[in-house]
């Protein structure tokens, strides 16, 4: 007899783990709140412009097993694949290339002059400064005040929108570019170095834009997946083993619900661990999508604007450029992402979509009366925001969780890990990995963390 699995949330974590579980002839049923499934991975058609609703997505992993598991999924070939093209633009009309280090020859002259002397600085002094745990001072003990004052700083206000002096470290390796020292004088003398290589070549779907895949994901389980149904209550069950899910008995539960909201949730709840759950701190990313003619399409993946004078918009991605499917023939599309602290939405609709075109104009990238479409979005719970006592609130959080027996919290939000979709995919699996033996013996006591491999983003 297989066990019943209720998971809470049918984003790529959520989809995954049912597709493995169902797979070993459990009985899961997948809870979504939306009136569709793929969380931050879902896609919409605008008009006939594919639209990816919280910004632009692409399919690059490290991790072998998710990489085959791809391949799997695209047997069919009906995947694009595609050399990675980003740029920095710098000032209007003058694009550099990322990361902004390896790039410091195509600056103009002073700016060069005063990024590499600052690096130069940074370096000979760096061994003798601890490494600061603020986020503000770590870059320019990192970087120098040349490519602090350039760059870092002004992108890094605008897409946090947060003090920096408030953001810690501790997320920094392998999100931040770490250019080698000789490469970055390498790159002020005018050869640009290349960096980030892991990202160098991504895939994308052909077709029904980033959303196809975890629609692929799910189709094995589409008949145990509950639409428009937001879990609001997770709590044991009389015999103090098994739990109730809005009512609904089940052996286990897996929750990718973000952790600010299990205090409304999760019957029970420590109230040490509810209260680090309330202060953990996010960003939303509003997306929109502008409809435009081709010739208006850089030859770029996607494209950061570090400052304010380029309107709101922190990056775009040409969309069209991913896939011929992603725009009508002779039409282009760009995805403009906002972040937003979640206190202070900005307007999705039309006075949103004039103010991010019109910051585009002034940058340079669209003449705005030629937007043809454009449509937004808000993203409330797009981005964790890692601030001086995220270790200490998440650590008391997942304590408390991690103890509950057959309960697993999971996922960028169920777990505020810095996970992108092919990361969460490894959890699942390790999870999967973890749970299937237990299962298959009939319960029993399970309590264990969601542990990635080392050298991960984890506790
Ligand atoms: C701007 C941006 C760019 C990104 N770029 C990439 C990229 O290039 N490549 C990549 O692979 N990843 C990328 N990511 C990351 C990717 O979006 C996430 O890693 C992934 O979506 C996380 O999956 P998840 O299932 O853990 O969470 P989510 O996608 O957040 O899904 C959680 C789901 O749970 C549901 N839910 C929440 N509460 C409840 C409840 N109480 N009851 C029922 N359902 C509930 C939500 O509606 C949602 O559908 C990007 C993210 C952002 C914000």
């Amino acid at each position: 007899m297989g066990a019943r699995i209720a998971i809470a949330g049918g984003g790529p974590t959520g989809l995954m783990m049912g597709r493995l579980l169902a797979k070993d002839g459990h009985t899961v049923e997948v809870f979504e709140a939306a009136h569709e499934i793929g969380g931050l991975c879902r896609s919409m058609d605008v008009d006939g412009y594919t639209m990816d609703l919280a910004g632009g997505h692409i399919m690059f992993t490290r991790d072998q097993r998710v990489s085959d598991f791809w391949d799997e999924l695209y047997a069919d070939g009906e995947v694009c694949t595609h050399e990675r093209q980003t740029r920095i633009l710098h000032q209007p009309n003058h694009f550099v290339s990322y990361p902004f280090e390896n790039a410091l020859g195509e600056l103009p002259l002073e700016h060069n002059l005063d990024c590499t002397e600052g690096t130069i600085r940074a370096r000979l002094e760096r061994d003798r400064i601890p490494e600061p745990d603020n986020f503000a001072d770590w870059i320019r003990w990192k970087m120098g005040d040349g490519v602090a004052k350039h760059f870092m700083e002004p992108y890094n206000r605008k897409i946090w929108k947060a003090d920096l002096r408030e953001m810690n470290t501790k997320w920094i390796a392998g999100r931040v570019p770490d250019a080698p020292f000789e490469d970055v004088l390498r790159a002020s003398l005018g050869d640009t170095t290349e960096g980030y290589t892991h990202q160098s070549v991504f895939r994308y779907p052909l077709r029904g834009g980033f959303a196809d895949i975890h629609d692929r994901i799910a189709e094995p389980i589409r008949d145990s997946i509950r639409l428009n149904h937001r879990v609001e209550a997770i709590e044991r069950a009389p015999d103090g083993r098994t739990w109730l899910v809005d009512g609904q008995p089940f052996d286990h539960v897996i929750s990718t619900v973000p952790l600010q909201h299990l205090p409304k949730i999760l019957v029970g709840m420590d109230a040490a661990a509810a209260d680090a759950a309330r202060r953990m701190q996010f960003r939303g990313v509003a997306c929109y999508l502008l409809g435009i003619e081709e010739d208006l399409v850089e030859p770029y993946s996607w494209v950061y604007l570090p400052h304010d004078s380029m309107g709101p918009t922190n990056r775009i991605t040409y969309l069209s450029n991913y896939s011929p499917e992603n725009a009508p023939t002779g039409k282009g599309s760009i995805l403009a992402e906002v972040t937003y602290n979640p206190d202070t939405p900005p307007s999705a609709g039309a006075d949103g979509q004039r103010l991010v075109a019109e910051g585009l104009q002034s940058a340079g990238l669209l003449e705005a009366d030629r937007v043809q479409v454009s449509h937004g979005v808000l993203n409330p719970v797009s981005y964790i925001l890692y601030d001086l006592d995220f270790e200490a609130k998440r650590n008391t959080i997942l304590d408390h969780l991690d103890g509950l027996e057959g309960f697993h919290a999971i996922g960028r939000f169920g777990r505020y890990e810095y996970h992108n979709s092919d990361q969460c995919l490894a959890r699942a699996f390790g999870l999967h990995e973890r749970l299937a033996p237990i299962l298959e013996a009939g319960g029993g006591d399970d309590r264990y963390a969601v542990e990635g491999p080392p050298g991960e983003t984890g506790r």
